[in-house]
């Protein structure tokens, strides 16, 4: 058995290109897919799948460690930088597709079998829809209300929002009692029995989100994630330590040795490894393991296109750790024509039950992935009020 092509192929999704990875073997009708979508780095994935592709052709695809060994260490630079991580792991979320197919069974069969019947899920506010969730203003406390109450009206009884503003590395307490207005607002609308959860994006620096942290603490958060950068282990420990609200994070780290390192100083209580990000499905059990051994939980990063639910999903399903499952729906209004699922949603709590079908259990359709071809995506950029650059 043989790998015959590697492609990328990109489905443009207003916010982000979907960057959907087609595995193809010298076996009749056997292939995979996979996702290394990475917002506005997309030529730059593209260009990284085509530079790994000469490691893959003519080899076995049933040999995944050993691909991955190869597409990691082999090309002298390790393959722990953003760009070629991405690419990586989409590729190797396409070989676990084909490693299901060949055995005929959904991935998380093939990794031991179901820990848990169903997984939760949780949405964005406005599903997805970028402006509802990325560019709300911080200052509208009675918008993060109405989208609150939507989320919960449509089966969900959890969802994150944005309610952290951008801040300088010091910016005084206008912006803490903009995101306390805020949170409340989410809190009065949907009472004390949903989780909120509350993403930084990186923004604040660890002085600042100590400040947003302490500021937050008593509203019971769900968790709160990325309160300064990921960089920042030190800060990250500090805020862990002095809140009770469990602190998220991991969605930018594509190193194993970042996430031991991170896990051992105790920087946070939920890790969010990306699969299309951290080395693919491979580098997640690995992950798995370490979040393990430190009783750290599991929340994977995906905001991204189907495939990477489904990879998310089938990982969920294998692993102990694993509390729930980041879910967009409503970012384009076509993104259910070009996947069918094989997992099944039940709206009433939002929750997903097992794929039954081999591999991730997806199905692409490449003639509506054709209607969307690549567009630069929508910036989003930040300046602070005196012009100087931040974090979006
Ligand atoms: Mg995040």
């Amino acid at each position: 058995m043989k790998i015959t092509a590697v492609e990328a192929i990109i489905c443009n999704a207003r916010m982000r290109n979907w960057i959907f990875v087609k595995v193809t073997t010298d076996q009749p009708g056997l292939i995979g897919w996979g996702e290394a979508t990475l917002e506005w780095h997309t030529r730059s994935v593209v260009g990284a799948i085509e530079d790994i592709t000469p490691l893959l052709i003519g080899e076995d695809p049933r040999r995944i460690e050993h691909l991955w060994q190869r597409m990691f260490r082999q090309h002298f630079w390790h393959g722990s930088g953003i760009t070629r991580s991405t690419a990586i792991s989409g590729i190797d979320i396409a070989l676990w597709d084909i490693a299901g197919k060949i055995a005929d069974m959904p991935c998380h069969q093939l990794w031991g079998g179901p820990v848990r019947d169903w997984i939760r899920t949780y949405c964005h506010l406005g599903g997805g829809r970028m402006e509802d969730f990325y560019e709300i203003s911080a200052d509208d406390a009675k918008r993060f209300g109405e989208l609150a109450s939507v989320a919960v009206e449509q089966g969900y009884t959890a969802f994150k929002s944005m309610a952290v503003p951008p801040t300088a590395p010091i910016t005084g307490t206008k912006p803490i009692h903009r995101a306390v207005a805020a949170v409340a607002a989410m809190r009065d609308a949907v009472g004390d029995d949903i989780d909120i959860m509350v993403d930084c994006h990186a923004r604040p620096s660890p002085a600042m989100g100590l400040q947003f942290a302490k500021a937050l603490d008593g509203f019971g958060l769900y968790f709160f994630e990325e309160p300064c950068w990921p960089e920042q282990i030190d800060g990250l420990v500090r805020i862990t330590q002095t809140t009770t609200t469990p602190i998220a994070t991991g969605e930018r780290i594509t190193s194993l040795a970042d996430f031991r390192r991170l896990f051992a100083a105790g920087g946070c209580d939920v890790c969010q490894p990306d699969l299309t990000h951290c080395g693919g499905l491979t580098a997640g059990h690995k992950i798995a393991a370490l979040a393990e051994a430190h009783q750290i939980a599991l929340a994977p990063h995906n905001p991204q296109g189907p495939v990477s639910t489904a990879a998310s999903l089938e990982f969920g399903f294998s692993q102990p750790g694993y509390i729930i499952c980041e879910s967009v729906h409503n970012d384009v209004p076509w993104r259910n024509d070009v996947v069918t699922e094989g997992h099944s949603l039940q709206e009433e709590g939002r929750i997903v039950h097992p794929n039954t079908k081999p591999g991730l259990g997806i199905e692409i359709n490449e003639e509506e992935i054709a209607k969307h071809p690549f567009e630069q995506e929508l910036p989003q950029i930040v300046f602070y009020e005196d012009g100087s650059v931040g974090d979006w």
